[in-house]
């Protein structure tokens, strides 16, 4: 087959894949990119209805620690100062997210923190004792661990189960350390120097990335549906999809959980008065609403947008959300990352299915850039956020 003028060959429009074309492109190297969805964007994929954005796959809060990557992400949108300040309902009970001293307040009448130290103390003892003095080994005792037996059952135990769709003390006791715990009136979810959402959306940050002519772009484009040539066609490829499909499952299927997402306009100004309430218990079927226009009070019009979000078991037919990283997934995906690192050299995996992490977005874009680092042999400290000669 005749080899083309393109360097690379993208798979998947996620930020991963956008970030790396997109620096491709400054450095003068060609790239076609496909993508098995309609959109590009990935699962940070916005639109605008009735003048509010509403995040099609469930809200996307950019929040990080890196300057780099909060300076490099700006430069293709201005971003508001939203701030995520969660609120939980349990069979009509409301508490503040992230577990902090209004929670425990709320949950206890604890005042101070001492009080509310002995009092997960407390509880901890009772229900876990010391563990015979190992670490916590799952999901359950990690929580209890940290904020007690009450909080767990009423705020985590149903909302974890329906979320993975298995028992929390099968589940890895790091999903639960994604929240912060604050023993201080202070209901910010995120622990990050910087936070904030696009105004106008996640959409245009990708069509900037993507709008040069050394990025070709097709939606509705499987890689599955010409793997082979594909791979003999392009010197190199960097493959954001998912790694065990790449495979054709050769060691197994990894595991992975699915959303589904029921979004309806509504007659009212003002329907929840939060941008997100989770709710926590195990009989109510989706674990959060999202009342949008509360992520950046742009629209108040007397409609609100909003969206439930109900987890789902995965196929191979539904879009794959969350990685499972426990011990057997982890097994199984280093079985692929052996096989990808020893016969396909001049392929590269990455992103959240790629490299089958539980990422969030600074993480998938420090990856991209450390990606572009290696590729064009660019030095470690170089800063992409103030490289401005484009
Ligand atoms: N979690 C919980 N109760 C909540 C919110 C989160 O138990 O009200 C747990 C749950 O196990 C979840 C994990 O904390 O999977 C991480 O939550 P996060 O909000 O970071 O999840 P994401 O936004 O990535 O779905």
């Amino acid at each position: 087959m005749k080899r083309n003028s393109y360097e690379y060959l993208i798979v998947g429009a996620g930020s991963y894949g956008a970030i790396f074309a997109y620096e491709a492109a400054k450095r003068g190297k060609r790239s076609l990119l496909i993508e098995k969805r309609e959109h590009i964007g990935g699962n940070m994929y916005t639109h605008t209805e009735h003048g509010i954005t509403v995040h099609d796959f469930g809200d996307h809060i950019f929040h990080t620690d890196n300057k780099e990557i909060w300076d490099y992400i700006r430069k293709f949108a201005e971003f508001n100062g939203y701030q995520n300040q969660v609120v939980a309902n349990y069979k009509g009970e409301l508490y503040n997210l992230p577990f902090n001293m209004n929670t425990f307040y709320e949950m206890w009448g604890t005042k101070t923190p001492a009080e509310a130290k002995a009092k997960i103390e407390e509880q901890k003892k009772a229900a876990l004792g010391n563990l015979n003095g190992r670490g916590p080994k799952n999901l359950e005792e990690q929580a209890i661990s940290l904020i007690g037996t009450d909080i767990y059952e009423k705020l985590i135990k149903g909302y974890t189960e329906k979320q993975w769709g298995r028992k929390a003390t099968e589940l890895p006791a790091f999903i639960i350390k994604r929240l912060p715990v604050r023993f201080i009136f202070d209901n910010n979810y995120f622990n990050h120097r910087y936070q904030g959402i696009p105004v106008g959306g996640y959409t245009q940050i990708f069509d900037k990335l993507l709008d040069s002519p050394l990025i070709d772009v097709k939606t509705g484009e499987d890689f599955f549906a010409h793997k082979d040539e594909y791979l003999a066609k392009f010197p190199k490829v960097i493959y954001t999809g998912m790694i065990d499909q790449f495979f054709d499952y050769k060691y197994g299927e990894l595991e992975y959980r699915s959303l589904r997402f029921e979004t309806k306009k509504v007659d009212e100004e003002n329907v929840q008065g939060n941008a997100v309430i989770n709710y926590t218990d195990a009989e109510t079927p989706f674990t959060r609403q999202m009342e949008w226009k509360h992520f950046d009070g742009l629209s108040d019009d007397g409609v609100s947008v909003i969206t439930r979000e109900y987890p789902q078991q995965w196929d191979r037919n539904k879009e794959a959300y969350y990685p499972v990283n426990d011990e057997k997934n982890t097994e199984i995906y280093r079985k692929y990352a052996r096989e990808a690192h020893a016969a396909y050299p001049n392929v590269v995996f990455g992103g959240r299915l790629g490299q089958y992490r539980y990422y969030d977005m600074d993480q998938v874009m420090i990856a991209a850039l450390n990606l572009v680092r290696r590729e064009f042999d660019i030095s470690k400290d170089f800063n992409f956020a103030h490289d401005e000669e484009h």
